[in-house]
């Protein structure tokens, strides 16, 4: 077997998945700078890890060039994600480009996994990608499907896809250092570094969500119990914090585990 191949088929597979607060920094644009910041951490690890990304923002990006009447609208949002996942990719590709990172586009909707010959697919396009160096940026297929755009910002695509291909890892940038014991009581908030039961958890999560994104913390234990089942661990880390992948794999910075369940 080819060296090169070889080598990207032993490293560890990471599924990172960026929400749309976390590319734009809870703002109305996109920031590239957050995406570059992204590129050069992942530039910075691909010696250990591959990266496969989910990343919603198609919508944002579109908000910036287009006003389209009726915005709450579930097809005029279809719309937007349109007319935004072509710009949304070229950022990605200049970007990441930039810092001799190579990506290309996934559209998934969740009915794909439902199918076997569609799951099939996934992996063996995803496998064909990462073993050649390419990093997927998958995004929900906005024209077919609307789950995502109702609810998730693509949480719950980022662990069902993570489950599919038996990543090693699934982290779910969000805009808290995860799971908080006290999240009502700001001034003394504390992570809880590690979770076991998603239901012990469940009366810590705040219910608000992010002006930005669909989901908030209950997609993301969602897709963390997804991932949970497929015997993944989860960690749910801040994603406005600055090289928050790097600072969590050699735990510089607090964040939450979500542990696996371990099938016997
Ligand atoms: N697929 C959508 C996007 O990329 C998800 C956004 C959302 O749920 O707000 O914009």
């Amino acid at each position: 077997m080819n060296v090169e191949l070889e080598m990207e088929e032993k490293k560890k597979r990471i599924i990172l998945k960026l929400g749309t607060a976390t590319l734009t920094k809870n703002s109305d644009f996109i920031s590239r700078g957050k995406i570059e910041e992204i590129a050069r951490e992942i530039q910075n690890l691909k010696n250990q890890y591959s990266f496969i990304i989910v990343s919603s923002g198609a919508i944002a990006v579109a908000k910036q060039f287009v006003n389209l009447a009726g915005k709450q609208s579930i097809h005029v949002k279809q719309a937007l994600a349109s007319i935004g996942q072509p710009h949304l990719m070229r950022i990605f590709m200049e970007v990441f480009g930039d810092v001799g990172l190579f990506c290309s586009q996934c559209l998934i909707s969740y009915r794909d996994f439902e199918h076997e010959d569609s799951r099939e697919n996934i992996k063996q396009t995803i496998d064909v990608l990462v073993e050649n160096g390419y990093i997927p940026i998958i995004n929900e297929n906005d024209t077919v499907a609307t789950e995502e755009i109702k609810f998730g910002d693509n949480d719950k695509l980022a662990g069902k896809t993570a489950a599919l291909l038996q990543c090693d890892l699934l982290i779910v940038a969000t805009n808290t250092n995860g799971i908080y014991s006290n999240f009502s009581d700001e001034a003394n908030k504390e992570t809880i570094a590690v979770i076991n039961n998603i239901d012990d958890v469940k009366n810590f999560i705040g219910l608000e969500k992010s002006e930005q994104g669909s989901g908030g913390m209950l997609s993301k234990m969602e897709a963390a119990g997804i991932a949970q089942n497929a015997g993944i661990e989860t960690w749910l880390v801040n994603g406005h914090e600055e090289n928050f992948i790097i600072k969590s794999l050699n735990g510089t910075t607090s964040f939450s585990k979500i542990l696996p369940i371990i099938q016997s």
